[in-house]
């Protein structure tokens, strides 16, 4: 399907091709497609011994090597360890302009991989006490990969360039190890999006369940926003036979989590954005003829905007607070209480301002309006701080019913090896275009 040319010469050729034409200001997509189309088999290459290789949140100690040495080979100025692994590259364009980020998550999971391809991961590590493999069972292997492969293209424009690239390797998308910190949160707070300050940022995810070509987005919330709660119920022991001596805490629990049912049957204005609710655990007590003396209650909250987040993180003190007093017991609401991402926000007029360059990349019949996910991804972090973009590639073989492709996180997880140039193609546009376009 694609040209599979690795020559390096005929690459360089085309992209001071690219390079000439964007100073004629002539259609220049045509040629960053050809660029695409001979770096694909590169960055397939890269993938494969990324996935060969995979590496856990906070320990990717060879894949950001790897991403350094090939950065530093096409003269981008290059950072290292930023966030514990984090790399980050810095390609000054000939021309004043915007600086332009791009992000690309390395981490893999620990999952023990059951694929059939040559380039399955044999690697096994100790996981929470537990032996386990190691997988790229997300796609952060193509992600990496794909980031490479636009920096090669881009660096061969630099001339022409009018701003700035700043290329950003994220470690711990997933979550980092207990007791780190990690991911895009400490990416930022360690200075990720300053000297030189970002403008705009763009991002990308390659899904199982979307076919190969196709790109899916959203403008406004795209993912969730996530915050995990504790609820603590405190009442007062007694014999099960003499309810009347206790401050029931199971009794309370239970109307508490009926009460909670309510914020988004009657709080949250549905038509506008989903919202969840989830209690996943509650634990009080020990035998059938024992009133204990607490409960405790786990539970996950998603949301799409931030307003709908702060709406039901007082409804729940709220409700939470005001039934316990009313049973006679006291409350504990620990909110958020160990995880909390924004919402993966896409800005409204920078997703209406690029749309036209993700349809030049992928096709106008490609891009696809799709409905929000009640998952996260911490991309959040940083398009909290400035205005982002992010979107999905498809990695689902054509023709392939995506209901019996396996879910991301799962041993069985594939990608069509042939959706990663759609990526490359798309991101290299994002770049020149946002570029051309001034701020
Ligand atoms: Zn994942
Ligand atoms: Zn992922």
């Amino acid at each position: 399907m694609k040209i599979k040319n690795t020559a390096i010469a005929l690459i360089t050729t085309i992209s001071l091709c690219t390079g000439q034409l964007l100073a004629q200001k002539s259609n220049y997509s045509e040629l960053i497609a050809k660029s695409a189309n001979n770096i694909e088999q590169k960055v397939i290459d890269w993938r494969r011994d990324i996935h060969q290789n995979p590496e856990l949140g906070n320990r990717e100690i060879r894949t950001a090597a790897m991403v350094a040495k090939h950065l530093e080979s096409l003269g981008i100025e290059v950072k290292t360890e930023v966030g514990i692994t984090g790399v980050i590259g810095i390609l000054k364009g000939n021309f004043p302009g915007p600086v332009v980020a791009l992000r690309a998550d390395m981490d893999a999971l620990p999952v023990l991989e059951r694929t059939p391809v040559p380039f399955a991961s044999k690697v096994k590590t100790v996981y929470d006490g537990n032996e386990t493999g190691v997988m790229h069972a997300c796609g952060h292997d193509a992600h990496v990969a794909i980031l490479m492969g636009v920096a090669e293209i881009l660096a061969g424009m630099k001339n022409e360039l009018k701003g700035t690239v700043k290329f950003i390797f994220q470690p711990a998308e997933e979550g980092a190890p207990k007791g780190e910190e990690g991911g895009a949160e400490l990416m930022v707070k360690e200075g990720a999006l300053e000297n030189p300050k970002v403008d705009v940022i763009f991002g990308l995810h390659i899904i199982a369940q979307v076919e190969v070509g196709k790109i899916t987005y959203r403008p406004g919330g795209m993912f969730a926003g996530v915050a995990d709660m504790k609820i603590t119920i405190k009442g007062k022991s007694s014999h099960g036979a003499e309810p009347w001596s206790s401050v029931d805490p199971i009794v309370t629990s239970a109307q508490i989590i009926n009460n909670l049912q309510t914020i988004i049957s009657r709080n949250v204005k549905i038509t506008e954005n989903a919202a969840v609710v989830t209690i996943g655990a509650i634990h009080g007590g020990n035998r059938s003829n024992i009133i204990p003396e607490q409960v405790e209650m786990l539970g996950t909250i998603r949301t799409l905007s931030e307003s709908d987040e702060q709406l039901i993180f007082e409804r729940i003190r709220q409700i939470v607070t005001n039934t316990a007093e009313a049973n006679g017991a006291e409350a504990i609401v620990e909110l958020p209480y160990s995880s909390h991402y924004p919402v993966t926000f896409n800005n409204i007029e920078l997703t209406a301002k690029m749309l036209p360059t993700l349809k030049k990349a992928a096709g106008e019949s490609n891009v696809i309006l799709v409905p929000a996910e009640t998952g996260a991804e911490d991309f959040s972090f940083f398009a909290n701080e400035v205005p982002g973009l992010y979107f999905n590639i498809g990695g689902l073989p054509k023709g392939k019913d995506p209901e019996t492709s396996a879910p991301h996180h799962t041993p069985e997880f594939f990608l069509d090896e042939s959706g990663f140039v759609t990526g490359v193609e798309a991101m290299v546009n994002l770049v020149v275009d946002y570029m051309e376009m001034g701020k």
